[in-house]
């Protein structure tokens, strides 16, 4: 059964939202404050999270940001403000996708089965070999570990980024659109738009090339798209 964590301070919202997802055969747990949020995330296991943005002590784009620094499951952002949607992609938190107030119980429980079947797609498709490593001219990526290092010193990447260097890495010299890496890396129902890509190459960049106004790893194809060289 998936188990899905609703970080939510208003109690009816959160409530309603639980009782829908019950009925639908999730296991649910709710937070109603960002801190406990928080911790509850990171120390207990979950296959998704309804976060709300705007919390009590820690607010949910601050959540998004932490939870993603290490894990890879799928994050529903619910905002009560339309314009927050803009902040969102602008950002590029690495949200799966956002949902604004008020929205049908239905409507979530959609959306929640959609990125929980994706989510296990990945993940069946995805699990590496252990001591499975991709070496290619200093760089070196650890699948198993998600780790990358460049000439031995490792560097720290968020869950987004290993994903979009591990996929051009193992794609070598092979041009992708920004919509496809959009498509693989962050799924089609997702948050954000291909400014999140432009975004994440900027700075997968600056953490593997020694000048990354000359990349030696990832090459610019104008009016295409990007492609990892080897
Ligand atoms: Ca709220």
């Amino acid at each position: 059964m998936s188990r899905i964590l609703i970080i939510e301070d208003e109690a009816e919202i959160a409530e309603l939202e639980r009782d829908y997802l019950c009925i639908n055969g999730y296991d649910v747990v709710i937070e109603s404050r960002g801190n406990t949020g928080l911790a509850k995330a990171m120390g207990e296991s979950f296959d998704l999270i309804i976060l709300d943005l705007m919390l009590p002590g820690i607010d949910g784009f601050e959540i998004c940001r932490k939870i993603r620094e290490s894990q890879n499951i799928p994050i529903l952002l619910v905002s009560a403000k339309k314009n927050d949607v803009d902040k969102i992609r602008g950002l590029g938190l690495g949200a799966d996708d956002y949902i604004t107030k008020p929205f049908s119980p239905s409507e979530l429980v959609a959306r929640v089965k959609a990125h929980l079947a994706r989510y296990e797609r990945l993940i069946s498709q995805g699990i590496p070999k252990e001591n499975e490593a991709i070496e290619i001219g200093g760089l070196k990526i650890d699948l198993a570990a998600r780790r990358v290092y460049i000439n031995g010193e490792e560097r720290n990447f968020t869950a987004k980024e290993f994903d979009l260097l591990t996929f051009l890495a193992q794609n070598p010299n092979r041009v992708f659109t920004k919509d496809e890496l959009f498509e693989k890396i962050w799924g089609m129902e997702s948050c954000g738009d291909i400014a999140t890509v432009t975004v994440h190459i900027k700075k997968l960049r600056e953490k593997i090339e020694v000048n990354s106004s000359n990349p030696q790893f990832i090459e610019t194809i104008w009016g295409v798209g990007y492609r990892f060289k080897v």
